[in-house]
């Protein structure tokens, strides 16, 4: 039986180059800052983003939560969208373990916050209110449709934040994807900003983690929020060993996925029932709807589908999401089409 799995990236399996690096990875007590394959990684994925350092973390989760809690003390505020995954689906850490007061702006559907509602949502300096310290941006959008936000946003945004005095920080989770989308480079994407964060684990198919880059005083209050966080690991150093095949060899292909993701758009919006309502993606994420003649709700969809041996995400009562990666190739993009036919097949009004 089939077995496509469209639910995310991040359940790529690592691949036959990361498990024989992990293999064979020199280590060390990265505690103790003595793993050498940790350290190679972090000087690598400084170097691609621009940055003078870099901090290997368990997860794209700690590694914003990290990054908040080296930004800001008890109390401040952060700007960020009311769409951000650190908003949504981070658990609420930087309120609950950082006691950082999260302010949401609305975000367009291309993932921007506009200028204006930022400026708006920046803090006086006033007793009653809490001081604004940070704004956060997220590229790819994911709730946006996997949207990339351009060179020229990011740099927009930056001089605003310096008319105020704030820091940015960008969840970079799938920043290479946005390069791709772009046709830009990683380190211009991540200029704009005082620190970043992206994942190994998603389209770029490491197992584990994820890396913080920023400048050296940065990263330094971001490691020792790391060890709060209980983020301190040992021999990561297997782990690192995938993340560094990952970045010098699964970069360039993402634009792969993102070619498939165009095509199964494209095949699933000609189906009847079924509306591209987002539009064409930009990146490895395909976000669809059901229309009021299909009979079936997301959920008895995603049934029929699983029976079919397809896996989608269901991110609203008639809404899906297919994330694009490694081990979707081009055959899997057709038999998906073919069992989004099936499963609509008796089902229309
Ligand atoms: C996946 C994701 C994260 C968090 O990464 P985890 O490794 O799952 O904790 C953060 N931001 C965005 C936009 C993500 O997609």
């Amino acid at each position: 039986m089939l077995n496509i799995d469209l639910r995310s990236d991040t359940v790529t399996l690592p691949t036959p180059a990361m498990r024989e690096a992990m293999a064979r990875a020199p280590l060390g007590d990265d505690v103790y800052g003595e793993d050498p394959t940790v350290n190679r990684l972090q000087d690598l994925a400084a170097q691609m983003l621009g940055k003078s350092a870099g901090l290997f973390v368990p997860s794209g989760t700690m590694g914003n939560l990290a990054s908040v809690l080296a930004h800001c003390g008890r109390g401040d505020e952060i700007l960020l969208g009311h769409l951000a995954h650190t908003f949504l689906y981070e658990a609420g850490g930087i309120a609950a373990l950082g006691g950082v007061h999260p302010r949401t702006v609305q975000n367009q559907p291309d993932g921007t916050l506009s200028l204006d509602d930022l400026r708006a949502a920046i803090r006086a300096d006033d007793a009653h209110f809490p001081p604004t310290r940070l704004i956060a941006l997220e590229n790819t959008h994911n709730r946006c449709a996997g949207t990339a936000l351009p060179v020229a946003y990011g740099h927009a945004v930056r001089a605003l934040a310096d008319e105020y005095g704030l820091k940015m920080h960008l969840d970079g989770a799938r920043l290479f994807n946005a390069a791709e989308a772009l046709g830009v480079s990683a380190q211009e994407l991540a200029a704009p900003f005082d620190s970043v964060t992206f994942c190994l684990s998603k389209a770029l198919c490491a197992p584990v983690g994820s890396v913080i880059v920023g400048d050296q005083a940065f990263i330094h209050r971001a490691h020792r929020a790391r060890k709060q966080l209980g983020g301190g690991m040992r021999q990561a150093g297997v782990l690192a060993a995938a993340g560094i095949v990952a970045l010098e060899t699964m970069v360039e292909r993402l634009k792969e996925d993102h070619a498939r993701a165009q095509l199964l758009a494209g095949q699933l919006a000609e189906l009847p029932g079924i509306i591209l309502d987002s539009g064409l993606p930009q990146s490895n994420m395909v976000y669809v709807t059901l229309d009021e003649t299909v009979r079936l709700d997301g959920k008895a969809m995603q049934e029929k589908l699983v029976g079919l041996g397809v896996k989608v995400g269901v991110v609203a009562s008639r809404r899906f999401r297919l994330v694009t990666h490694y081990w979707v190739d081009d055959a899997a993009i057709v038999a998906t089409v073919t069992a989004f036919r099936q499963a609509l097949a008796g089902e229309m009004l």
